[in-house]
C-alpha cells in the first residue's frame, strides 16, 4: 500500500463553495499540495444517483450546473478537465469481477458535487476526471464493496475521492451557529471511522440516535463508503477539517491512507 495515493472523503458544501468556499478552501488546497501529483481522479458523487453503478465514460465531460436558483455567475463555472475512457473502463471492468451489473455513460459530465471542490483543489483540471454514481437504493454495504471492488486503482495513481457530506439535513439550515446534534453526530463518525468499526457506520440509521436527522436521506453519505471501501481493511484515517456550516451541514474532510 506504500505507493497508493491515499483515499479522501469529501464534504462539498453549497453550490456556491465553487465561488465562495470560505474555511474549507485552504483544507481543499492544502490536501492536493500534501498528495504527488495524481494520474487521473475516479470522484463518488452524491449528485449523480442511479439505478447500478455507472461511470463518465465521456472523453470530454461538460460541467453540469445541476441546481436551481443560485447567482448567475455560478452558471458560468467550467471545469474543462478531460474525461478519461480508459480509466472508466478499467473501473468497469473491476466492477463486473467483482460481481456488479455495472455501466459505462458516454453522455453524462461532471456535477457540483465533483467540479466545486476540485476546483480549488485542481484549478487548472489539467488531471482526467471519471465519476462513479452512487445507488441510494442499495445503501450502505453495497457502497463499501462498491469502494472495494475500485480500491485496486489507488494502487495506479488514481485518486479515489468519495463527495458528500458528513451531516445534510437542508431543512435545518440557520444562522445561529451549529446545533448540537450534527457536532454530536460527527464525532461518533469520527470514533467508529477511528476504530474501523464499519459494521457501526454500515448500520447508523439504527445505532445513532441522530442518523435519520443527520442524513433524512442518504445520498449525502454514501459516498463516505465509497471511501471507506477504497481505503482498505487497515486504513489510517486523518480528519483534516471538521466545519459546520449554516447550523446543520458539516464539512467533514477525511484522508485514508
Ligand atoms: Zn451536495
Amino acid at each position: 500500500m506504500s505507493s497508493a495515493l491515499p483515499v479522501l472523503f469529501l464534504s462539498h458544501g453549497s453550490p456556491m463553495h465553487a465561488l465562495q468556499p470560505g474555511a474549507v478552501r485552504a483544507v481543499w488546497q492544502g490536501i492536493a499540495r500534501d498528495l504527488p501529483k495524481p494520474k487521473a481522479m475516479l470522484i463518488a458523487s452524491a449528485h449523480w444517483e442511479t439505478n447500478i453503478p455507472a461511470l463518465t465514460g465521456a472523453a470530454k465531460p461538460e460541467t453540469i450546473h445541476d441546481f436551481f436558483g443560485f447567482p448567475q455567475p455560478l452558471y458560468e463555472v467550467q471545469y474543462p478537465a478531460p474525461g478519461d475512457p480508459a480509466l472508466a473502463a478499467r473501473a468497469l471492468g473491476l466492477l463486473q469481477s467483482a460481481g456488479f451489473a455495472a455501466a459505462v455513460d458516454p453522455q453524462r459530465g461532471l456535477d457540483h458535487g465533483a467540479w466545486s471542490p476540485l476546483l480549488h483543489m485542481y484549478p487548472d483540471a489539467d488531471i482526467p476526471v471519471v465519476q462513479v454514481a452512487v445507488q441510494t437504493e442499495l445503501k450502505t454495504r453495497h457502497h463499501v464493496e462498491l469502494g472495494r471492488a475500485l480500491a485496486p486503482l489507488a494502487a495506479e495513481g488514481v485518486l479515489i475521492i468519495g463527495s458528500g457530506h458528513m451531516t445534510h439535513n437542508l431543512r435545518e439550515r440557520r444562522d445561529n451557529g451549529p446545533l448540537p446534534y450534527a457536532a454530536e453526530f460527527q464525532e461518533w463518525v469520527r470514533e467508529k471511522i477511528e476504530a474501523r468499526d464499519l459494521d457501526a457506520l454500515v448500520d447508523y440509521r439504527a445505532l445513532n440516535p441522530h442518523g435519520v436527522r443527520a442524513h433524512p436521506t442518504d445520498e449525502h453519505f454514501l459516498p463516505l463508503f465509497v471511501a471507506l471501501g477504497a481505503a482498505g481493511a487497515n486504513y489510517r484515517a486523518e480528519r483534516l477539517h471538521a466545519g459546520i456550516e449554516m447550523g446543520s451541514l458539516a464539512m467533514d474532510a477525511y484522508r485514508f491512507s
